[in-house]
């Protein structure tokens, strides 16, 4: 017997038993992008607008603070130890709600191919007070171990740090996304409409908590994760332990295999944090269609896999195809040249 779905009011009940700070401009709209997908065939295309998220210019962590930064405070900590790349939305966003909420914030940022410029997300890092500190870690498992020592460190001064712990942090921020598709429900409910897929940029905890919230709201669409990188581990294995890790601290049963993780790798190319042809025609499409920036690291190349597959016709006429945009605009002001056609 399969577990019993919710509607979106009784899952996001639910949720609500969790503790979280209010950081996020919530429900986002959903806004329907008719001229954009006039230009790439038949489909209806409804974007679910994260890139207005607030807390210092939007973006999907705005979503996962609330519940990292609120079991942050539950915990009593005072300060925070973040990191992850130069032009981390995530930690552009993690220092904002820091400032919001009095926590002292130090991130750790690795430099890979990045200019340390003030610009984009760093620029604003700086400008709500986080303290930076760059390294030539990697992104992934040696950056985590970077981070836990230093919490350690901070830890040995008396000092209480919520730290980057990815078995505590990774299942916590998912469950903001079943949050974001309940309101998607919710929100086509009003309309009579339901979607016929949902498209998202991720390679983690976003796209498990979208895969959970599908599961949890007993929806059978396909729900596409356009992945921004590759990991050193099997994504759709790791990413159903999230959703099931996230499952298990709302005290809910369902859980997922990797099987119900669609975990697309083919729009890395040329690789994370590079801007991808098709991702440049993507960001270009929208823009002048719609007026809505994406950006070259993410969203971009996510909303790239959904032309393909509209291209392609997966979808038959007027089929409602959702797209979560997760933001990351502030990058395109560090990488101009990334982002302007040819001349
Ligand atoms: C972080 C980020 C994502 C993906 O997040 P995951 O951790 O892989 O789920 C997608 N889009 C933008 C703009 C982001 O900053």
């Amino acid at each position: 017997m399969p577990h019993a779905t919710f509607t979106p009011t009784e899952l996001l009940a639910v949720i609500d038993r969790l503790p979280r700070a209010k950081l996020a401009h919530l429900p986002t709209p959903l806004e329907e992008a008719p001229r954009f997908a006039g230009a790439i065939g038949d489909a209806r295309v409804f974007l679910k607008r994260d890139d207005c998220t607030g807390l210092l210019l939007g973006g999907n962590k705005a979503r996962h603070n609330e519940f990292l930064l609120g079991d942050a405070l539950d915990q009593g900590c005072d300060m925070v130890v973040w990191g992850a790349g130069v032009q981390s939305n995530n930690c552009r966003q993690t220092a904002a709600g820091c400032a919001k909420l009095g926590l002292e914030c130090r991130l750790y940022l690795s430099r890979g191919h990045y200019s340390t410029e003030p610009q984009g997300n760093l620029l604003l890092d700086y400008l709500v007070g986080a303290k930076v500190e760059f390294t030539d870690a990697k992104i992934g498992p040696e950056l985590d171990a970077l981070l836990a020592a230093k919490a350690a460190e901070f830890r040995a001064g008396g000092r209480r740090p919520y730290f980057w712990h990815r078995p505590r942090v990774v299942p916590l921020a998912a469950i903001s996304y079943v949050v974001c598709v309940a309101e998607v429900v919710q929100q086509l409910a009003e309309q009579n409409l339901e979607p016929a897929a949902i498209y998202v940029s991720s390679s983690g905890a976003t796209g498990a908590g979208v895969a959970l919230g599908a599961k949890l709201l007993g929806l059978t669409c396909p729900v596409r994760l356009i992945c921004p990188m590759h990991w050193p581990w099997h994504i759709p294995t790791a990413l159903a332990n999230d959703a099931n890790d996230a499952a298990a601290m709302l005290n809910l049963p369902h859980r997922l295999t990797a099987a119900d993780i669609d975990a697309d790798e083919n729009f890395i190319a040329p690789g994370y944090g590079l801007p991808s042809l098709a991702g440049q025609e993507a960001m270009r499409l929208l823009a002048t269609t719609e007026a809505i920036l994406t950006d070259p690291v993410y969203s971009a190349k996510a909303l790239a896999g959904l032309i393909a597959d509209v291209r392609a016709r997966k979808y038959a006429k007027g089929d409602v195809v959702v797209f979560l945009h997760t933001g990351g605009v502030p990058a395109i002001f560090a990488n101009p040249a990334e982002v302007l056609p040819p001349t």
